[in-house]
């Protein structure tokens, strides 16, 4: 049995406050955490105290799917160039003159368009599913940058118009720095006139100013509090809530929508093969079912191929036969606003302070 005060530690996020060291990403590292992160704790306390969410046509549970886009070309442009050039140099080895198509033509086959967003979609399309996607709007020259997001222009619009949703990936250093994510954000408002935006950052960085910084840029949602090293409830949340506010002693009108599991923490972090993956998977969601909370996915469009995606479809599919609610992270705040959810939820949280 745990104390009201040590819940509320859990739920505030307390210890993220000052830890002893961060990771290489600058991240809040598990080993530091103060709870077993694998169990909902606090969702659990809230639902001792009488709060339970329901959902549309009486579902168990809330499902969002959530795609990062970091990569849809195999090779980065300084790649690309690189591999362009020794191609012109073996040509000229071998006593050839290049020209310049020959030259074009080998650019563009060093950037094949490998991982499509439109995979995805189509993915989810035959389920009737609706998902996240969250695209990076970086520059030339910023870290990881892969795509102009101007040129998916069609692709991004045929997502819209499906029903599903079109949010932020912050690059290497959103979470910390305002004018990165203002300009980010500003590049994909230039380019789709969205109004409610929800934001994940690169690599799942962020620390506890990053909610600031979102709040003010003004994005209504956030996904990115998860641990990258395992799967399970940051702060023991397995629902939407609105972060504490250490600074001034109140909460953000930004809306967490905790990040649950990803398939990179299975797959690279944890190093899992399909049969454990799924094992994994089974034992998460009916951990989020017993507390009606949200079962937040994220899959990278890069692994919808092969065994990764086998073990997407079979994660998704065991969600659809528990009748689970597969939502957009906008429709989920609307449905937790409608029904009052999020200030039901705030009163028993300020009562275990
Ligand atoms: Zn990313």
């Amino acid at each position: 049995m745990y104390s009201n005060e040590f819940l509320w530690q859990v739920f505030s996020l307390s210890a993220e406050m000052d830890p002893l060291f961060r990771d290489k990403h600058d991240r809040f590292p598990i080993s530091q955490a103060i709870h077993n992160v694998t169990e909902p704790i606090v969702s659990e306390r809230l639902l001792e105290l009488g709060w339970r969410p329901t959902y549309p046509n009486n579902a168990p549970y809330a499902v969002v799917i959530s795609h990062d886009i970091d990569f849809i070309y195999k090779r980065t442009e300084a790649q690309q160039l690189s591999g362009a050039l020794k191609d012109l140099l073996k040509f000229t080895l071998k006593g050839k003159i290049p020209t310049i198509s020959s030259f074009s033509s080998s650019l563009k086959s060093q950037c094949e368009l490998k991982w499509p967003v439109e995979t995805v979609f189509d993915c989810l399309k035959a389920k009737n599913i609706p998902s996240t996607y969250y695209f990076m709007c970086l520059e030339k020259g910023d870290e990881d940058y892969n795509y102009n997001f101007s040129e998916l222009y069609s692709i991004v619009n045929k997502l819209i118009e499906s029903g599903s949703e079109v949010g932020l990936h912050g690059g290497h250093t959103a979470y910390k720095s305002l004018v990165a994510m203002q300009s980010q954000l500003h590049e994909l408002q230039r380019n789709i006139g969205l109004k409610r935006v929800g934001y994940r950052n690169h690599f799942l960085k962020f620390n506890l100013k990053s909610f600031e910084l979102m709040e003010s840029t003004g994005f209504r949602t956030d996904s990115t509090l998860g641990f990258a090293e395992t799967t399970g409830f940051r702060n023991g949340m397995s629902h939407p809530f609105r972060p504490y506010n250490h600074q001034n002693d109140s909460y953000f009108r930004l809306v967490e929508i905790p990040l649950i599991m990803m398939d990179q923490t299975l797959y690279k972090y944890m190093n899992l093969s399909s049969a454990e993956t799924l094992d994994v998977a089974k034992k998460m969601i009916e951990k989020v079912a017993k507390v009606s909370g949200v079962f937040t996915l994220l899959w990278h469009n890069t692994n919808f191929n092969g065994r990764k995606l086998e073990d997407f479809e079979q994660i998704v599919d065991s969600m659809n036969s528990d009748k689970a609610w597969f939502c957009t992270a906008n429709e989920l705040v609307d449905w937790y606003e409608k029904n009052d959810f999020f200030r039901t939820q705030t009163d028993l949280l300020n009562s275990l302070r």
